[in-house]
């Protein structure tokens, strides 16, 4: 049992795979030179005798010797060139008969040359030959320990024999050292061949880990098809393969409803769906396509099509269906899904130009509406289009009361009392949620919507600051697009008369941007509405060119130190600095000077000591609707008299 585990392990077919055992054969046939080094000493061995000796047996021994010497050489030139795609026990085998018939030969003609009691030397010349080849054979062919082993046993067995035979001290000493021998060299062997087995299974068992690997980070885990990562590599593949006459179509899909599934009825069920669809779109694919998920809902087919009419009709059958209702957990789920596709050649000659036209596409389906199938067309760029969608949604949004002004107070930093607040507009929209400034203001501003958002704004703000005390200001922010337009210091003087409204409670935010191209036209309008008592703030300081010219040139009453430099991670002793010298200047100069972005005490303290007379932040507040900033002022005096009442 012990022997058949054993030899089992060592001999039979134990390699777990064959990659580990072709490794193995493949031992035996490097290192040629070492195989033919043998061979030629055997041959010279082989003539000498038949040189020395007119013994028939040992001529015809030494005679098949040299053939099987030139044989092996010869298959091996032969097997040599096909090798790596020969089956692995063809090449054992081969090698096998070989090498035992020339040992055995090698031992034959050691064993003639003893029972030949005439010819002296040559027994030496023949024993150690043979004694050699079988020890240094089994050395070179341990990575096939029964190959080896019964190389070693044929050259050194037939000595032992006829030592044993023929008898005699000298043979019975002879004998008995080859058997140790035998063991000795055996044992070695067998451990060369572990060592070498376990080496090439480390390095089989690393070289299959990263392999998986490889596998496993291109798929996506949730749906089993190929992840972003994968679609470039299948994408690559695919245009490589693709034949003249072809196209590759670049379906891009997104899902519709899909955030809804995902909120109502939670991830599990979202995944679900997920799953469903790659189904769907991997049974109406055609074969070689890659079908991946491009992360979130998004999925992407490529596939090599005949013409544009044939990636039409793949572009409906994915549409279809992913439309059939699915019915998973007893509930059932309707979604759909928005398309862009694209086409290479037509399209765009690369990959990244087929990808950034299905996108486009996409991005055109999906402001269509839902359920829409968009072909890529050269007019599209997604500039365009989202410019477009803005612009008109933003001009309607103004009548659909979808638009609110918020207001957040400036404290000032000596009495912890508000003494304005700073208008900032935002976007409820039906659809889309609530949209920040940072993200419609430039559209506004680039496609001139802002003009009319403008004045809207400062109305709305003139007549809400009309309804505070008195001494209480308000700050509206103005781009340098609308002050720019014609009229446009009429207008704003139009709105605060309107509401009814001081202009000196009136303070415009303006950035350095303004003063870079139209010096000329800035400093009228700056100038008119100052000598009518409207005061202008410098917003942002610190993110620009900071250049102090400006606040020497036009009329400013405050500069606001941009939050950069109070928060964030370049603060520090430099900024620190920065605001100190601002501060300093706006005390020379009369102006107020305020800290943006406040969020922490330490940072109220910091710009405080700093010299900093306002503050604006989420430490005070956020920018709150109009009811509210009313109740935070009201509060504010009443708590004031309660003081003035207790002292
Ligand atoms: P801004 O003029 O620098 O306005 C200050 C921004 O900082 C506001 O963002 C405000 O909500 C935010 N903020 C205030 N305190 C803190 C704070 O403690 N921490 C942080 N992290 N942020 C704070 P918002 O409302 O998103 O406005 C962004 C920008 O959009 C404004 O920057 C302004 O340039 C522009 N904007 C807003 N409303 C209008 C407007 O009515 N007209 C024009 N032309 N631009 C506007
Ligand atoms: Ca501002
Ligand atoms: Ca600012």
């Amino acid at each position: 049992m012990r022997l058949k585990t054993i030899f089992g392990g060592y001999i039979g077919g134990d390699e777990r795979d064959e990659s580990v055992r072709r490794k193995l054969v493949e031992t035996l046939y490097t290192q040629p030179l070492s195989l033919a080094a043998g061979a030629l000493a055997g041959i010279a061995c082989c003539v000498t005798a038949m040189i020395v000796t007119d013994n028939r047996a040992i001529t015809v021994t030494s005679v098949l010797l040299i053939v099987t010497a030139i044989a092996r050489f010869v298959v091996a030139l032969w097997l040599a060139p096909g090798a790596r795609r020969r089956d692995a026990r063809t090449l054992e085998f081969a090698y096998e008969i070989g090498a035992f018939t020339y040992a055995f030969l090698s031992g034959l003609v050691a064993a003639l040359t003893m029972y030949d009691t005439t010819i002296g030397h040559l027994q030496t010349l023949m024993v150690a030959y043979a004694l050699v080849y079988g020890v240094g054979i089994s050395a070179r062919n341990a990575g096939r320990p029964f190959i080896a082993i019964g190389q070693l046993l044929l050259s050194v067995v037939p000595i032992i024999v006829v030592g044993i035979y023929i008898g005699g001290a000298v043979f019975y000493v002879l004998a008995g050292t080859m058997f140790f021998v035998l063991f000795g060299v055996a044992s070695i062997t067998f451990n060369v061949f572990r060592t070498l087995k376990e080496q090439i299974n480390a390095a089989e068992t690393s070289r299959r880990l990263a392999e998986q690997m490889r596998e496993f980070a291109r798929t996506d885990v949730v749906t089993g098809l190929t992840n972003r990562g994968g679609l470039n590599h299948d994408m690559v593949e695919l245009l490589m393969a693709l034949e003249e006459d072809r196209k590759l179509a670049m379906l891009w899909l997104d899902l519709d409803r899909f955030k809804e599934v995902n909120d109502t009825l939670g991830h599990p069920v979202g995944d679900k769906v997920l799953s469903e669809v790659a189904k769907r779109l991997r049974s109406v694919a055609p074969e070689g396509a890659c079908v991946a998920r491009f992360g979130g809902d998004e999925f992407i087919i490529v596939a090599s099509v005949e013409d544009r009419a044939h990636s039409e009709r793949l572009a409906r059958a994915a549409s279809e269906a992913i439309s059939r209702p699915m019915r998973l957990d007893g509930q059932r789920i309707d979604t759909g899904t928005s398309m862009g596709v694209a086409l290479l050649p037509d399209d765009g000659p690369d990959i990244d130009t087929l990808m950034q036209g299905a996108d486009l596409a996409l991005y055109h389906a999906k402001v269509a509406g839902r359920g829409q199938i968009c072909f890529f067309d050269t007019s599209m760029t997604r500039h365009l289009v989202r410019k477009k969608e803005i612009e008109v949604e933003l001009r309607a949004a103004i009548h659909r009361d979808e638009l609110s002004i918020f207001f957040q107070p400036i404290i000032d930093l000596a009495t912890g009392r508000i003494r304005s607040f700073e208008a900032l507009v935002r976007w409820f929209h039906p659809e889309k949620g609530e949209l920040k400034p940072d993200e419609f203001i430039p559209v506004a501003e680039e496609t001139g919507v802002i003009i009319t958002l403008g004045n809207w704004i400062t109305a709305q703000a003139a007549k809400t600051c009309a309804q505070w005390p008195e001494d209480v200001t308000i700050a509206v922010n103005l781009s340098p697009v609308q002050i720019r337009a014609p009229g446009a210091a009429l207008g704003i003087l139009t709105a605060l008369r309107d509401a009814g409204l001081d202009p000196k409670r009136l303070e415009l935010e303006v950035t350095e941007s303004l003063f870079i191209d139209d010096n000329a036209h800035t400093a009228r309008f700056m100038e008119e509405l100052s000598n009518e008592g409207v005061r202008f703030a410098l917003d942002d300081f610190g993110t620009g060119y900071s250049s102090l010219g400006y606040i020497n040139k036009f009329p400013f009453s405050k500069i606001k130190v941009d939050r950069s430099f109070v928060s964030g991670p370049n603060i520090g002793k430099k900024s620190d600095a920065i605001i100190r010298a601002v501060a300093e200047m706006g005390s020379t100069l009369d102006m107020d000077i305020v800290a943006e972005g406040l969020e922490t005490i330490e940072q109220v303290q910091a710009v405080r000591n700093a010299g900093c007379t306002l503050g604006q932040g989420y430490y005070f507040s956020r920018a709150v609707p109009d009811y509210m900033a009313a109740m935070l002022l009201a509060q504010e005096r009443n708590d004031g008299r309660e003081a003035r009442l207790a002292s």
